[in-house]
């Protein structure tokens, strides 16, 4: 990780599962801070923007020194340089299965107005941003991704099925959950919950997804190809069928 401000990443590996990540040994990040790597007395890793501008923008050269040293860590391993940036590629749960297979990730958090393009033309492989909006820095989206990535590392979370479960796993939006007691100020828990019958449990969560994301995203159904059951359940889902009537309360 590049960062100037690696005590950010306490946040992500002293709590929670990226936190049981970090400790049993699923992860490893190492922090290459560019001021380590700059040239003056005064550790100084931005410089004003060439014709002009508000703000400043970090200096290629300390970038990548940092990267050098970042690189020799990682050794031979298989890995991709990556650019946080609001630029770049808006990252997705398919992409994230999609990373699996590479063995590593050297994250480069930019700060300020951003950083040299001379630097990400000659070093970055890719560019990833966490949504079409402008934080104050990279480490927080590079935590993001991260928290993220580990969900899907074998073993990463106390429940396997939970990562293959959630939001956008299936292409889909997760279905509603409830916990104890089974009445909250006189609102009761689906019935079908308390039935103990593991399949239509299954389809009464499967028609929430639907609908759910039918009603919140249509957008993800349209770029899914939809299997049979899932087909089957959408169609015979009313357009005005109740939310609540969905959920199987009693009235
Ligand atoms: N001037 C830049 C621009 O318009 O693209 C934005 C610079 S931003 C204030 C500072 C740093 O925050 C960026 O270099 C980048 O590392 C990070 N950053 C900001 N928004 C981001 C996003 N949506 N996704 C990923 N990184 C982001």
């Amino acid at each position: 990780m590049i960062s100037l401000f690696p005590e950010m990443f306490d946040a992500l590996s002293k709590y929670g599962v990226s936190g049981r990540a970090f400790d049993n040994g699923l992860i490893e990040l190492r922090f290459y801070n560019p001021r380590n790597y700059a040239d003056d007395p005064h550790q100084c890793v931005d410089s004003r923007p060439y014709g002009g501008g508000p703000g400043m923008v970090m200096m290629a050269e300390p970038l990548s020194r940092a990267l050098a040293d970042a690189k020799g860590w990682m050794g031979s391993t298989d890995h991709r340089v990556v650019y946080m940036s609001p630029q770049g590629k808006v990252l997705k749960q398919k992409h994230l299965k999609s990373f699996s297979s590479c063995e590593g990730f050297i994250l480069v958090a930019g700060r300020y107005e951003g950083v040299d393009e001379r630097f990400i033309e000659r070093e970055v492989d890719e560019e990833w941003s966490i949504g079409d909006y402008v934080v104050s820095g990279g480490e927080l989206p590079a935590m993001v991704v991260l928290d993220a990535l580990i969900r899907n590392i074998p073993g990463a979370l106390g429940h396997a099925q939970s990562a293959e479960e959630g939001s956008f796993s299936q292409g889909l939006l997760g279905h509603p959950q409830y916990t104890r007691p089974d009445s909250v100020a006189g609102e009761m828990v689906p019935t079908v919950l308390l039935s103990g019958n593991h399949e239509q449990i299954r389809l009464w969560r499967l028609k929430c997804s639907l609908k759910r994301t039918r009603d919140r995203r249509p957008e993800l159904l349209d770029a899914m190809v939809l299997n049979l059951e899932q087909t089957k359940l959408l169609d015979a889902m009313d357009e005005d069928f109740e939310l609540k009537v969905l959920l199987n309360r009693e009235k």
